[in-house]
This record gives structure tokens, C-alpha cells and sequence, in this order.
């Protein structure tokens, strides 16, 4: 099921689509089109999980209209779409919100280290070959994702 959240950040109306905990678009206002034109833009995908390729576009004249068409465009995406997609598209989001988290706490990556060691924030060590699967496995899903600009 679709569910959508409307994201502040933007400085015209825009909201996120997910699937589940998966962000796969947006539908929002278009900056800077003529009056005349379509007012409503959407997207549909997410990346990795599919190729840009198979993302789809398009312009609407009302929000429901963009709705509906986001709605169709998902339902062809998702039909082709396996389990092990949007395992790829949590994966990179937890280790990029994990990344986020170091950063911010200014702790370096195993990878950042002369030695190849470093310290994970909740104490634990880790080397470039255990960082992954520390990641994905002591902090899978609970670091809040958030887009960055
Ligand atoms: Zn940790």
C-alpha cells in the first residue's frame, strides 16, 4: 500500500511516496512552469532496487490526476519487482544514515584509520571487512533516515 507524507523541506507543496518503509516518488508543484501548463510533476521509482531507466515521469493538471498516474506508473514498476529490490534500496538507506550518524558524531570509518579499526558509536569495533555486516545487522533500520539535500 501507497502512503504519502508531505515534506516541508521544499519550498513548493511536495510529498513523498512510500511503499511500506521504501520511499518510491513524489508527487509535487513544478517550479517556474506557465500558467498554462501542467502544475503537478511526479516520479516514480527508487534507486538501487531499480535502474534509473525504469523510473517514470509525467505532469498533471490536479494533484488527483498526478495521483492516479503515479498510482499506475507504481503498480507496472512494482509487478516487476522482487524482494531482494527493496532489501538493496534498505540496505543503502541504513548505510547511509549510519555514515550520517558517524559523521555527525565526528567518529571516523574504518576506512578513514591508518590501522583499519575504528569505533562503531554504539562501542563496537570495526574493520573495513566487519563494518558492513555490523551495519546491516546491529543497526539495521534504526538510525532515522533522512534525505539530505
Ligand atoms: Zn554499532
Amino acid at each position: 500500500m501507497l502512503t504519502r507524507r508531505r515534506d516541508k523541506n521544499h519550498d513548493l507543496e511536495h510529498w513523498t511516496i512510500r511503499f511500506g518503509d521504501i520511499d518510491v516518488g513524489h508527487i509535487s508543484l513544478r517550479a517556474g512552469v506557465p500558467r498554462a501548463a501542467p502544475q503537478w510533476g511526479w516520479a516514480c521509482g527508487f534507486y538501487p532496487g531499480t535502474e534509473p531507466g525504469q523510473h517514470r515521469y509525467g505532469a498533471a493538471a490536479t494533484f488527483d490526476d498526478a495521483r492516479a498516474a503515479f498510482a499506475q506508473a507504481w503498480q507496472r514498476l512494482a509487478a516487476t519487482r522482487t524482494e531482494a529490490d527493496y532489501r538493496a534500496w534498505r540496505d543503502s538507506r541504513d548505510r547511509t544514515a549510519w555514515k550520517y550518524r558517524m559523521h555527525d558524531l565526528h567518529l571516523p570509518l574504518p576506512t578513514q584509520r591508518p590501522d583499519g579499526v575504528a569505533r562503531c558509536f554504539c562501542g563496537e569495533v570495526i574493520t573495513s571487512a566487519t563494518m558492513d555486516n555490523h551495519v546491516l545487522g546491529a543497526h539495521r533500520g534504526d538510525v532515522r533516515w533522512r534525505s539530505r539535500p
